[in-house]
């Protein structure tokens, strides 16, 4: 597989030209959290505002028409993407966040009660933790952990154990954003199935950086988020398969929605509508679309050898020193493109403060995995996050930025 052509690739995002601070060049290694947007997604989101903004599915008139069109050919061009069905498996929601909570309301509180269970893994965000959590306290369910071992790799034993004919819902991390695992999310999803439990597969890490087909993996419902890959901020994406999404009740009331409203009652408009109440995410669809449209042309199976490498180098070059320590899997184990440390005894956030001197944005903190760093022993942590547009010459710019705040709080 051919390398990117990361040097043509960097044209597309002026934001990488920008400097900070003392007039440093700008390192952007927060990737994890949200990417930088290329020129040809922003040119389009400024095309649909110029050009065709208006209401949708309602209007006769052109503009709607246009605005109409655009909106659900993006459901379909996300389906395509992950290898869904069709755009009735694709609701648009605000992020990853609000995907796994329409799943909760619309699916957890009517389904779960006293004696089921949900079962995690410890290395879930709270997008999924926090969620489930709360739902299974509110229902009377029990949610459960899978662990992981000193290597940040999910116990699979503990989970065939852990996931009974008590299960309803397996919820599980595609790609950690805190330690790079890559999660054997099909398998998870055959141990689901075996004792009739859904699975629900966090893609927010997973999407943005390798190939993904949920009809692969089986996964019932996916979610992932736009502002990770290269899309803009305001949208995100639940799968579900469409036999599910048929039986499950709405999860937002009102206009759109619906398919016939009387005083007493109310019937409901074909998938993915149901799910998408008042107006909609429209321009920001227009966006994601087009970041679909950058990374298949770039192609994922080459961005995924490009995070991969990256994850390597860092790994390699941090582990260098031995006041250093990295969590997660080996690259030889399989990791996402990101590393989460910590230097000595050096904070977290005093480390990102100091690299932020040299032009590096890197976070600091929990990265919404506290019980996680709970079980690694550590409050908080350093998180370098590649994209495609990072070198390796920027993770020298990192290490040399580490050295000097190890050197600093000698
Ligand atoms: N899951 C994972 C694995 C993530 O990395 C993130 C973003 N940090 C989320 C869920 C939540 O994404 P969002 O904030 O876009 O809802």
């Amino acid at each position: 597989i051919e390398a990117l052509d990361v040097e043509r690739i960097r044209e597309d995002f002026p934001i990488l030209e920008r400097t900070v601070g003392d007039d440093v060049p700008l390192v952007y290694l927060d990737n994890g959290a949200t990417s930088q947007t290329p020129k040809q997604v922003v040119e389009s989101i400024v095309d649909y505002y110029y050009g065709y903004n208006a209401n949708v599915h309602r209007g006769v008139h052109q503009l709607s028409q246009e605005a109409s069109i655009a909106y659900e050919e993006a459901h379909d061009r996300v389906a395509e993407f992950i290898g869904a069905a069709g755009r009735e498996e694709i609701v648009f929601t605000k992020n990853t966040t609000e995907a796994m909570n329409l799943v909760a309301y619309a699916w957890g509180m009517e389904e779960l009660g006293p004696g089921d269970e949900v079962v995690l893994t410890e290395m879930e965000h709270h997008a999924s933790l926090v969620t489930w959590q709360q739902v299974a306290k509110r229902t009377g369910a029990t949610a459960k952990y899978i662990p992981i071992d000193e290597d940040g790799l999910l116990d699979m034993d503990a989970a065939a154990d852990l996931i009974t004919d008590d299960t309803k819902m397996v919820s599980a991390v595609h790609v950690s954003n805190t330690l790079g695992t890559v999660n054997p999310v099909s398998d998870l999803a055959d141990l689901a199935h075996e004792h009739d439990a859904y699975a629900f597969i966090d893609g927010a890490q997973a999407v943005p950086t390798r190939p993904v087909d949920v009809g692969a993996i089986d996964a019932d419902f996916y979610a992932f988020s736009g502002h990770k890959m290269a899309g803009p901020t305001g949208i995100g994406v639940l799968y579900g398969k469409e036999a599910i999404l048929d039986e499950m009740q709405p999860y937002l009331y009102g206009g759109d929605m619906i398919r016939k409203v009387t005083y007493e009652d109310a019937t409901w408009n074909d998938l993915p509508w149901k799910f998408e109440a008042g107006t909609p995410l429209i321009a920001q669809a227009v966006g994601l679309d087009a970041a679909i449209d950058y990374l298949d042309d770039i192609g994922m199976e080459r961005i995924q050898r490009h995070e991969e490498r990256l994850a390597r180098y860092a790994y390699e070059r941090l582990g260098e020193f031995e006041d250093v320590d990295i969590y997660g899997p080996s690259p030889d184990q399989g990791r996402g493109g990101l590393v989460a440390f910590n230097v000595g005894s050096v904070h977290a956030h005093d480390l990102a403060s100091i690299v932020n001197d040299h032009g590096v944005a890197i976070r600091a903190g929990d990265h919404c995995t506290q019980p996680l760093h709970d079980t690694l022993g550590v409050a908080a942590s350093a998180r370098a996050s590649f994209y495609i547009y990072n070198t390796e010459e920027e993770v020298d710019v990192l290490v040399e930025a580490i050295d000097d705040a190890r050197q600093l709080f000698a």
